[in-house]
């Protein structure tokens, strides 16, 4: 496209965060803590993902791998990074704002199949690199946001970033310096034997960024020790930015305080001026300020067991992790989380196991392992009081725990975990039996469901009727209501258009409730989710009655 012809098209202001240095500094934070204070300057932001592997998305990956799979309304397996960006801006992201190398090269194949490049041979640069472009542009066209923040995953240098940081540098030629900025978020590390930070990490890696024919224009420079006024002189002359460009990003007891640290620095100011954006309308943060305040001054505190099987990855379970930050401030609480292995559980340690927890969550997850550790603990709850909740697994394990040890169908299971079992209380619905494809191919996304009023979930939530995101392949089995029913498990939410059982609930606990679903997914700072807020204010209760 013709550089003027896209000047003329496009009035979206688009922002590209890369990484230098080392990973792991933390871009998804800055990204979205940037967001955040332009959102409350009135401007409409998102921000989108570009991860530079090879899976279409991160539906595949272990939870080892990459942490969490964090799923957006429309039924797209992203980054947890997204998770991130909704609790910050509590605005939708959807499958535009992630995309992957393979997703991006998917694209261009099937184009290429289907003859739209007839005669031409297909090549990074154009095709995959245009490919990308009209990725982060389709977000611009929609004349839904007047900023749009891309994030590239990975290290500049990394041979899979190259097509990403081209692109960037094509649309920074394309559209100007005014309509296309670049942050770079670097390392200054602290070298303890010299006694001092150490700048030139991050001038090598504006120097590659410089290679691939990109200048940066701000410098997020993450360190452990306030720059000094030196540092920051030395870093904007040797990585060729302005010194109000240099932002330090000090690490954080909270990540919810790095808006704040990066309005002090100054970022949203720089990217405004940098952007020919105005300034004029100051950032309103009462809201996020009021959150902070609850969050940093916790009346009591309160101890919740997560158990799963992932729990060496606190990534494993961000959006669990950071639900229980947002309930806590709503209820003044601190929640502190003890992560427990559920392979490491028996009916001989459970007590010892969830000694001193005020509740338990059993969190979701997939195949056998660690499964028997997680009926244990959903039983030690239910007989001993404790307020539990089931997340997706965890409450396909209440349903099985209830079968077996109130119902007594020894061996009651999940055909996931045990296809021959001779009761499957949960089992596959009959249009997943036939699906050999893993990726996608999971119950995805938001779905309605209809609350039965005398419940625990009809006082949560506020309405007759929810919707929640789903992921997962498994249902609870509808030949064994009567008998769950029956014997005190409610099923208290049902999908109005299957029929399915999305909510189990015991009325005679205090507070014991299991959801197919990922509340999770939704809980935000602005927001936070009323099933973690009502399951907090049962914790504590608890643990008042000790
Ligand atoms: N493995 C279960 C299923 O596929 C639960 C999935 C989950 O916890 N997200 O149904």
């Amino acid at each position: 496209m013709h550089p003027v012809y896209l000047r003329q098209m496009n009035t979206t202001k688009y922002i590209f965060v890369t990484g230098g240095v080392s990973s792991s500094l933390g871009k998804g934070i800055i990204a979205a803590s940037l967001a955040k204070l332009l959102q409350a300057r009135d401007y409409r932001v998102t921000i989108q993902k570009l991860d530079p592997y090879i899976n279409i998305d991160p539906g595949t990956l272990n939870p080892y791998e990459h942490g969490e799979c964090y799923v957006t309304d429309d039924g797209a397996e992203t980054d947890l990074d997204l998770g991130h960006y909704e609790r910050f801006l509590n605005v939708k992201t959807s499958q535009a704002n992630n995309v992957t190398t393979g997703r991006i090269y998917q694209s261009v194949i099937e184009k290429e199949r289907r003859g739209e490049f007839l005669g031409k041979t297909v090549q990074v640069i154009p095709h995959i690199t245009n490919e990308i472009k009209e990725r982060v542009q389709l977000l611009g066209n929609t004349g839904d946001y007047d900023i749009i923040i891309t994030e590239i995953g990975g290290t500049v240098g990394d041979i899979e970033s190259l097509p990403y940081i081209e692109a960037v540098r094509q649309m920074k030629w394309e559209m100007g310096d005014d309509n296309v900025l670049v942050i770079h978020l670097t390392l200054v590390p602290f070298l303890k034997a010299a006694g001092e930070l150490k700048t030139k990490p991050t001038q090598h890696s504006v120097k590659m960024l410089m290679e691939s024919g990109i200048k940066a224009d701000i410098l997020v420079c993450r360190t452990e020790y306030h720059l000094s006024d030196d540092i920051r002189k030395k870093l904007a002359l040797f990585c060729n930015v302005q010194q109000e460009a240099v932002i330090e990003s000090i690490d954080a007891s909270t990540i919810y305080d790095v808006p704040n640290l990066m309005l002090e620095e100054g970022l949203d100011t720089i990217t405004l001026k940098k952007l020919n954006l105005s300034d004029a309308t100051p950032p309103n943060l009462e809201r996020w300020n009021k959150f902070l305040q609850r969050h940093k001054n916790p009346k009591s505190e309160i101890h919740i067991g997560l158990i799963g099987k992932y729990v060496e990855l606190q990534d494993s379970y961000k959006s669990i992790l950071e639900s229980f930050i947002h309930a806590g401030a709503v209820n003044e609480v601190k929640v502190k989380i003890t992560s427990i292995h559920s392979e490491y559980i028996n009916a001989e340690n459970i007590s010892e196991k969830l000694k001193g927890l005020h509740g338990i969550v059993v969190a979701p997850g997939f195949g056998e392992r660690g499964i028997e550790g997680k009926i244990e603990a959903v039983r030690y709850a239910r007989e001993n009081n404790l307020p539990y909740l089931g997340i997706c697994l965890g409450m396909q394990m209440a349903v099985i725990e209830y079968a077996r040890n109130v119902l007594h169908l020894k061996d009651a299971n999940s055909t996931e975990m045990n296809p021959k079992t001779p009761y499957p209380v949960i089992d596959l619905m009959d249009e997943q039996k036939s699906i050999t494809n893993k990726g996608g191919t999971m119950r995805l996304g938001a779905w309605k469901c209809d609350i039965k009023k005398d419940s625990i979930v009809g006082s949560v939530y506020n309405s007759e009727t929810i919707e929640e995101r789903h992921r997962h392949r498994y249902e609870y089995n509808d030949e064994y209501r009567n008998q769950l029913e029956e014997a005190g498990l409610k099923a208290t939410g049902i999908n109005p258009e299957t029929g399915l059982v999305e909510i189990v609930e015991i009325p005679s606990h205090p507070w014991f409730v299991g959801v197919q679903y990922h509340p999770e997914y939704k809980s935000t700072v602005a927001s936070p989710h009323p099933l973690f807020v009502a399951f907090v204010k049962a914790a504590l209760d608890h643990s008042k009655n000790e």
